[in-house]
């Protein structure tokens, strides 16, 4: 069987433009500008014009597909950019910038850089409230770092005094929230403790009331879980996993699945990007084949996902704009 990589989309960046263009202008073609609809004229013929470019009839302006995605003013080939799509989407544990440096064959700096675009092309905004009509939502927490043992006991020896530490504050706090049979939500919170209000705002924010929750014993849920349909717990402490369709094994699998990335994928991931990573984490499971969602679904959805997120190399390390 012939690799999906040598489809036309994947080899020549002509052919990646019209894949897109047919992608995201089903409906006919949209001016990113004004939005109007159909209306434009086509530029493309001329070695004055660069490739798929048109010109709206409504305000005049030039746009190509790529205008206001996470696209725009690229220097990497389409075709590139489609490859990369795929690995991200087609790799269930992530896949380093190391190794898409190797099989696009870009530098490790412009690597990290699409991928990070990638991951906001995943990103998704919420649809309604999880576990909405007595669904049932798993709700866990887990930490994850690595800083070193000897720079956490130094630290921890300087706040002794202020009594301000306690376990688990070096560590990246990330919330999941998972409805079974559907969707997951991760939120990485920049916090020192994880507390019960910060705990309410995430859940008020995402699971219906007439959920039936589920977590395990972490005293953090007690009150909270009292507004729900139901709380039921599994005490881990005990040895107990599952209790007559009691579990939080479904939320627990798929931090297992994230930190096999984050540890055997990306290494090391600083603070200010975890959101990203579990973002990515988060679209591939809510677009996971048990769902009935293909490879190729999933990729089409995220291509479809570009749109409306341009993201500066400033936005991303504070460093100069990249040619990229
Ligand atoms: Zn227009």
């Amino acid at each position: 069987m012939a690799s999906i990589l040598n489809l036309p989309h994947f080899q020549d960046p002509d052919k990646a433009r019209e894949y897109l263009e047919a992608l995201r202008w089903a409906n006919g073609v949209a001016c990113p500008h004004c939005g109007s609809l159909g209306k434009h004229l086509t530029l493309a013929g001329s070695k004055n014009y660069r490739p798929g470019l048109r010109k709206c009839a409504d305000c005049y302006e030039q746009f190509t597909v790529t205008v206001g995605t996470v696209f725009e003013r690229s220097k990497i080939g389409l075709h590139i950019w489609l490859q990369a799509v795929h690995w991200m989407c087609a790799s269930k544990k992530g896949i380093s910038a190391k190794q898409l440096e190797r099989m696009l064959g870009v530098t490790y700096k412009t690597a990290w850089f699409m991928a990070h675009r990638i991951r906001e092309a995943m990103k998704t905004n919420p649809d309604g409230l999880l576990g909405s009509g007595g669904g049932t939502v798993e709700a866990d927490e887990t930490y994850w770092g690595n800083m070193p043992r000897s720079k956490v006991a130094k630290l921890e020896a300087k706040n002794k005094p202020h009594g301000h530490l306690s376990g688990g504050w070096h560590k990246e706090k990330i919330v999941s929230l998972v409805e079974r049979g559907g969707n997951v939500r991760t939120e990485h919170v920049r916090v020192r403790m994880l507390n019960k209000e910060t705990l309410k705002e995430i859940l008020d924010r995402n699971v219906s009331k007439d959920a039936h929750l589920m977590t395990d014993e972490s005293k953090l849920y007690n009150k909270l879980g009292k507004e729900y349909a139901s709380h039921q717990t599994v005490n881990h402490k005990n040895g107990e996993y599952s209790r007559e369709g009691v579990t939080t094994n479904t939320v627990e699998g798929y931090f297992s699945i994230l930190k096999r990335g984050l540890v055997g994928t990306f290494h090391s991931v600083g603070e200010q990007h975890m959101q990203r990573y579990c973002t990515e984490f988060d679209f591939r499971y809510n677009t996971r084949i048990s769902l009935g969602v293909d490879d190729v679904q999933r990729f089409n959805i995220a291509l479809k996902g570009i749109e409306g997120k341009r993201l500066t190399y400033r936005r991303l390390d504070g460093q100069q704009a990249a040619q990229i």
